[in-house]
């Protein structure tokens, strides 16, 4: 790997961060709080949320197995995603590669900063190889973006290539692995102190069922992350958020249902995709969801739509012609589509 340095952008190297309030006083006692500008008179939100939600992180890092230190947050893996172009791209200079299709937020993040975003496609079996990944690199290139279980095509790689695109890029390589709790293999984010350049990213979105408090967690060196915290917003997580977030972790039970019911319906769901005459394939999937190849994508998610089904249309995605993504949905959601699929003509 280069240098940290070497790889960031220098303005951002040199950055000195905005000091908000909070982080001055922090680790003091104090009865009076005067130094925020803040409203005195207490309603749960009247003062400022913690700048680098510590307690929730100690919460984080017991249910994900990663120590604190190691843990960014911010508002949805998106920003996250942002922060790794605004850290580590020269504008109009630096490029990055990823795998295609992949989770569309990649290329549009790369566009926002004037990024060369460059694709690297799938094979068939939507796999990638690590040889071409590498191939498409040149001195330029910053990051490298593998989404596993990847979306929209739900499969997980084999982590042989994953580690050896880590082992062998000498930048930063961002394993997106939203949707890692649907997936039985090892997830990345317990390997961090083998890999210096990696950043796994994770989210409250899916799998725990918080998609509405926008919560997205990052994990990586302590030194990338103390990047990411000299970049972000003072504030970005909110306080409702936080609280939200740790009521969350404490329900540990009703995630562990909620996770195994998904996968029991991905099962079913599949299985009754494939019996179909309007299916002509259904992809194998480590996800919450899966990409089901159809006679007429288009007409059939306009007739799904007027039955008031929304699924995802994906049938204009490199390699993903005819295909729709289904979302696993309850098992009243799923009843509800497959006897719309039966009816189709
Ligand atoms: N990564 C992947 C692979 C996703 O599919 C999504 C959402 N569809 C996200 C990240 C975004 O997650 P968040 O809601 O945390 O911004």
């Amino acid at each position: 790997m280069k240098t940290l340095q070497e790889l960031t952008r220098p303005n951002i190297w040199a950055l000195k961060p905005y000091s908000c309030a909070r982080d001055e006083f922090k680790g003091m006692r104090a009865d009076a709080f005067l130094d925020a500008n803040e409203n005195p008179y207490p309603n749960g939100v009247n003062r400022y949320p913690d700048p680098l939600q510590e307690e929730l992180k100690q919460h984080i890092s017991v249910f994900k197995g990663v120590p604190a230190a190691n843990i960014f947050l911010g508002n949805g893996s998106d920003e996250a995603i942002d922060l790794q172009f605004r850290i580590f791209c020269r504008p109009g200079v630096d490029n990055v590669v990823a795998i295609a299709p992949t989770y569309g937020m990649y290329e549009v993040c790369a566009d926002i900063n004037d990024v060369e975003y460059r694709k690297v496609l799938l094979d068939e079996n939507y796999d990638f190889s690590p040889e071409a990944l590498l191939k498409a690199c040149d001195e330029n290139t910053k990051i490298i973006f593998i989404c596993s279980p990847n979306n929209p095509t739900g499969n997980a790689f084999r982590r042989e290539k994953i580690e050896k695109v880590l082992r062998e890029f000498e930048g930063i390589v961002v394993v997106d692995e939203a949707y890692s709790d649907f997936c039985p293999q090892r997830p990345f984010r317990l390997d961090l102190q083998h890999y210096p350049n990696l950043i796994v990213l994770n989210t409250f979105s899916k799998a725990m069922g918080c998609a509405g408090i926008r919560l997205g967690m990052a994990f990586a060196s302590t030194d990338i992350i103390a990047l990411m915290n000299k970049v972000k917003y003072p504030y970005n997580v909110n306080t409702l958020t936080q609280q939200r977030a740790m009521e969350a972790l404490k329900e540990a039970t009703v995630f562990r249902r909620n996770l195994s019911l998904i996968i029991e319906e991905r099962v079913s769901l599949m299985r009754a995709f494939a019996q179909l005459p309007i299916c002509k394939k259904v992809y194998p999937t480590d996800a919450n969801f899966f990409l089901a190849k159809m006679t007429d994508a288009d007409r059939i998610y306009r007739y799904l739509v007027e039955h008031r089904i929304i699924v995802r249309n994906r049938s204009r995605v490199d390699l993903c012609g005819g295909c729709l993504r289904i979302t696993v949905g309850t098992k009243e959601e799923n009843t509800a589509l497959l006897s719309s699929l039966r009816k189709y003509v």
